[in-house]
């Protein structure tokens, strides 16, 4: 029997074969999850995604912009009519202005500020309480952070801000869903080369710093992404609610 067999989960955030939540979903599938997923809405990222997920056979893969409530309604509304209930949400979003991570945080423009956090943050808060009301036998949402959100890492700028309020929002979220079973926890993922990554200043820096610093003197690998994820989403983590787990090679531990 594979772990995730029976169990339904929504993916927000694969945008193609580097993205952390395809390296999730990959190992979801191969333990037997269904997985249903969205893109950003418009014919290339629609393309994209189905020619990459249809090897997982989905049932759904719609469009989806997390700053229109409209869209989020839509995408539950979509999912509760196929699948009746859902098990897991993987939320793995984030997006600056390029321009805004090129600068120093004091620059931050008030339009930067709200789109970052808009995108980054609010929307785990949104589709939270939507998901939340299509697990009636409990769940668990998973969201990626990162160490820049503890600590000041030069470059990282406004989504270090954004990913601070986002570790936050996972402790009220698992307060306010515990009682209905509901479990909210983070991944705080080392430094991977992905798209988002790319608009990072000094990321190949970090990548470096981190190998070198790390207990295991080693970047996290995709697939290592893949296997906390079965834990934070399954059983094996029950117990476990408003975490960020670190699964950084032991980098976030070493005072160096
Ligand atoms: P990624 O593959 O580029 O994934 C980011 C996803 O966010 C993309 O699918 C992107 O869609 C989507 N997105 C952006 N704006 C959106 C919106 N308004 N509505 C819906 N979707 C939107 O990069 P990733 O590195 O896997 O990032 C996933 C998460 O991991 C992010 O929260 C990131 O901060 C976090 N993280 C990354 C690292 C790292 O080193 N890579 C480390 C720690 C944490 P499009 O591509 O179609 O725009």
């Amino acid at each position: 029997m594979r772990l995730f067999e029976g169990k339904v989960g929504l993916v927000f955030g694969v945008a193609n074969d580097r993205s952390i939540a395809w390296a999730m979903s990959q190992a979801l599938r191969a333990e037997g999850a269904e997985l249903a997923y969205t893109h950003l809405p418009g014919e290339s990222s629609a393309r994209r995604v189905r020619r990459l997920t249809e090897e997982h056979a989905p049932k759904l893969v719609l469009a989806c912009d997390v700053q229109q409530d409209r869209d989020l309604d839509g995408v539950f509304r979509r999912v509760a009519e196929t699948y009746g209930a859902i098990d897991f949400v993987i939320h793995s979003i984030a997006f600056a202005p390029p321009q805004e991570l090129r600068k120093p945080y004091l620059e931050t423009s008030r339009e930067g500020w709200h789109l970052a956090m808009d995108i980054s943050v609010y929307s785990l808060v949104a589709v939270a309480r939507r998901a939340a009301a299509i697990m009636p036998q409990g769940g668990s949402i998973v969201t990626i952070t990162y160490f820049g959100g503890e600590k000041v890492m030069p470059g990282y700028n406004v989504m270090g801000v954004c990913k601070a309020a986002l570790e936050h929002s996972v402790r009220y979220l698992a307060w306010d869903l515990g009682r209905k079973a509901v479990r909210v926890n983070a991944i705080s993922a080392g430094p991977m080369r992905t798209l988002s990554s790319a608009g990072v200043a000094r990321f190949d820096e970090m990548r470096e710093h981190a190998a070198r610093k790390s207990c295991l003197g080693r970047n996290v690998e995709f697939r290592e992404l893949g296997k906390a994820g079965l834990y934070l989403l399954g059983e094996m983590s029950d117990g476990v609610t408003g975490e960020v787990l670190h699964l950084d090679c032991g980098y976030s531990i070493v005072g160096l």
